[in-house]
């Protein structure tokens, strides 16, 4: 899996502990060798985490005490250890030279007398080999910091913005203020280097920035220096939001939600990481995440709809026009001279919100017209969309369905059509790509026709069930997806998906898909995606049922598929909810049992009477909402644990659950929390003014 390849990859050093700790007794330690108020603030993957170091830390110290040592003083300065034991050098050899695994077998190995000496001495040369050249880098201490921050004179803006949120951020952190310098000044002692600089080259760092792309970065120690390296544009604004939140344990919950931790002393273990994402363009189309720039940034977000502007290292894809464009493409109002240009369907040319005829060569002529004007007029679109209207309509004339029919699907005369203008545009605008859907009635592919090179196909999940993933659903609708994307994967150059997130027609009612996110995520990356748009509620007001935390947990997923989606869930529940957050943790276990227990599907128009939105689950979720009102420590936290239960009030007014004054009453409270938070869309279609309307407001 490719995630696997590139999340985070680590160096032998740090994984040492990690073969140590299944060969050694479990290692009390007092807590987290730097304050935090998270459990585990060291990342992701197989990179050591800070108790773990301070764990092997204690152990040696413990050994140091009641073991002859097997060499002298070490020279003081972090250097490897000197005079060695012959074992210990071969076994320091063999550490060098095998992998953890083969290391932890030939520690294993051995007659039963020398096995307690293979572990012991493995353990020490793990602790050596760690310790010999990973002195802790100490960024500030007691409100101080030796370190100043280095960009490159040349810098760019996003560099340079990144050396102010690392600045902003380790003061806020540590209560040191660190000078930002560029690399015109001489080499210090202590720098923390941000991008390519000539401080960085004149400490002969290799750093592979072509392989770090555009987004992903190096976090290194090298020589009491810290290196953020990332490539352009975004890379190394990137690596520092990566080392704030994965190491340093600042979190950024909502734009107005974020917690930094105060540090006595801000201290970092050996690094030696690259970040680089597996999904070059990452969206979550969610309110929560589009309202503000800098926040998306902080999430590592780089898709269209965020503003992201020059000092965020700017988008990764710009669409013109976004999705669904044959009404812009080829206008209805051509109808009345043209009939032939719309799709014959039952025998007549059809009219209205409609495909077109693909198969006719004016069409065609028209539309590259068409895409060269876009181009034209929007210099800054680097993906211009080709894609069928949502509906479904499209032509079933002679030419066109003997092309559907021999190819096995639609798919073909939209490829065919969508192939002919990329081609076109292609010599005079090589940095721009046509973007088409693979959905519904084209998410089949051809048989035998290619997308070019310079065509994204944006596949979408909308059948699908989610409460189970796309990979272990049952259901018919997720079998069929998944043979779609088998079959794309081999012959889509640049393989988009457009996945579904909470339910359209409801978007106050609950949706448990929990458990499938970080799969299908996966599932995805897997099946060679390369840009991922996760449709949330992206109306006005935003919210929607959990909609803040599906927002963050997708945030975190797009960047890192293999991320503790558990971890993430309860951290924002703690700081989300304070002293409420188990009960919202039970209140998304109880909505999720019936999916999990009775293998209930869910999809995104599922009404109000879906069989998982029973009494039993709705009547348990209420009640522990209420009592999450009751434990909540602030009017702040009270008004979100309201707006959290608006859902299971939603279905039981949607159900009659509840009849005369009664209802009237909780209709009139739904509004006032719903108006209060800001809610501006009962679902995707409809406005909470309309839906205030019908309950008879
Ligand atoms: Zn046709
Ligand atoms: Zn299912």
């Amino acid at each position: 899996m490719k995630s696997n390849e590139s999340f985070p990859t680590t160096n032998r050093r740090l994984r040492f502990p990690e073969a140590l700790s299944k060969i050694s007794e479990p290692v009390e330690v007092d807590g987290p060798s730097f304050p935090s108020p998270w459990p585990s603030p060291q990342g992701e993957g197989n990179a050591i985490s800070a108790s773990d170091q301070q764990g092997a830390a204690s152990l040696m110290l413990a050994l140091w005490s009641v073991l002859p040592l097997p060499w002298g003083e070490g020279r003081g300065d972090g250097e490897v250890p000197i005079r060695r034991t012959e074992e210990c050098q071969r076994a320091s050899a063999r550490s060098e030279a095998l992998k953890p695994a083969q290391l932890k077998s030939w520690c294993r190995s051995g007659s039963a007398a020398s096995k307690g000496v293979r572990r012991l001495v493995c353990l020490l040369v793990g602790l050596l080999s760690s310790a010999s050249t990973n002195a802790d880098l100490v960024l500030a201490d007691k409100g101080q910091s030796p370190y100043r921050i280095v960009v490159s004179a040349n810098a760019i803006a996003s560099e340079r913005y990144a050396a102010e949120e690392l600045q902003r951020y380790l003061e806020r952190l540590s209560g040191a203020r660190l000078p930002i310098v560029t690399d015109d000044q001489p080499l210090g002692s202590n720098e923390i280097l941000l991008g390519e600089n000539a401080h960085l080259r004149a400490l002969h760092q290799e750093i592979d920035f072509a392989k770090l792309r555009s987004d992903g970065a190096v976090l290194r120690e090298a020589k009491g220096h810290l290196l953020i390296a990332g490539g352009n544009p975004r890379g190394t604004l990137n690596g520092v939001y990566t080392l704030l939140e994965e190491k340093l344990g600042v979190r950024w919950f909502t734009p107005e939600l974020e917690v930094v931790p105060k540090l006595d002393t801000v201290k970092l273990p050996d690094l030696d990481e690259s970040h680089i994402p597996a999904l070059p363009y990452r969206e979550v189309f969610w309110t929560e995440m589009m309202r503000n720039a800098d926040f998306a940034a902080r999430q590592r977000l780089n898709g269209h709809h965020y503003k992201l502007t020059e000092k965020h290292g700017g988008r990764a894809g710009i669409y013109f026009p976004f999705v669904h464009s044959f009404d812009m493409l080829i206008p209805r109002e051509l109808y009345k001279e043209h009939p032939e240009y719309f799709p014959l369907i039952d025998g007549k040319r059809a009219e209205g919100y409609v495909q077109r005829c693909l198969s006719n060569p004016e069409v065609l002529k028209l539309a590259i017209d068409r895409v060269r004007q876009w181009i034209k007029d929007h210099p800054e679109a680097t993906i211009i969309t080709v894609s069928q209207n949502d509906t479904g309509k499209w032509c079933q004339c002679e030419p066109c369905k003997m092309l559907d029919d021999a190819e096995g699907s639609p798919s073909a005369s939209m490829l065919r059509f969508v192939n002919a203008i990329a081609e076109a545009i292609e010599k005079d605008h090589p940095n721009v790509r046509i973007d088409t859907l693979a959905y519904q009635y084209t998410r089949k592919p051809p048989k035998t026709i290619r997308p070019r090179h310079n065509v994204i196909v944006r596949l979408c999940s909308i059948e699908c069930c989610f409460a189970h993933s796309l990979e272990s659903c049952s259901s018919k609708e997720n079998q069929r997806f998944r043979d779609d994307i088998i079959a794309w994967q081999p012959i889509a150059p640049s393989l988009f998906v457009w996945d579904y997130t909470p339910n359209f027609s409801h978007y106050q009612q609950p949706f448990p898909n929990f458990d499938s996110l970080q799969a299908n995520v996966r599932f995805f990356v897997a099946h060679g995606v390369k840009g991922l748009f996760e449709q949330g509620n992206y109306s006005g007001g935003g919210q929607g049922e959990m909609g803040p935390l599906r927002a963050y947990v997708l945030a975190k997923l797009v960047w890192n598929p293999d991320t503790d989606v558990k971890r993430h869930i309860d951290e924002f529940l703690r700081a989300y909810f304070g002293q409420a957050a188990p009960k919202l943790q039970a209140y998304l276990e109880a909505t999720h049992r019936p999916v999990r227990e009775k293998g209930f599907h869910a999809h995104i128009f599922d009404p109000p009477t879906a069989q998982y939105l029973g009494a039993e689950a709705m009547d348990e979720g209420e009640k522990l909402l209420d009592e999450a009102e009751q434990l909540a420590e602030n009017e702040a936290v009270r008004f979100r644990v309201q707006t959290a239960r608006l859902p299971v009030w939603y279905v039981k007014i949607a159900n009659n659950r509840v009849t005369g004054e009664a209802r009237t009453e909780l209709i009139r409270r739904f509004l006032a929390i719903a108006r209060k938070a800001g809610i501006s869309n009962i679902s995707e279609g409809r406005s909470l003014a309309e839906w205030a309307k019908r309950m008879g407001e």
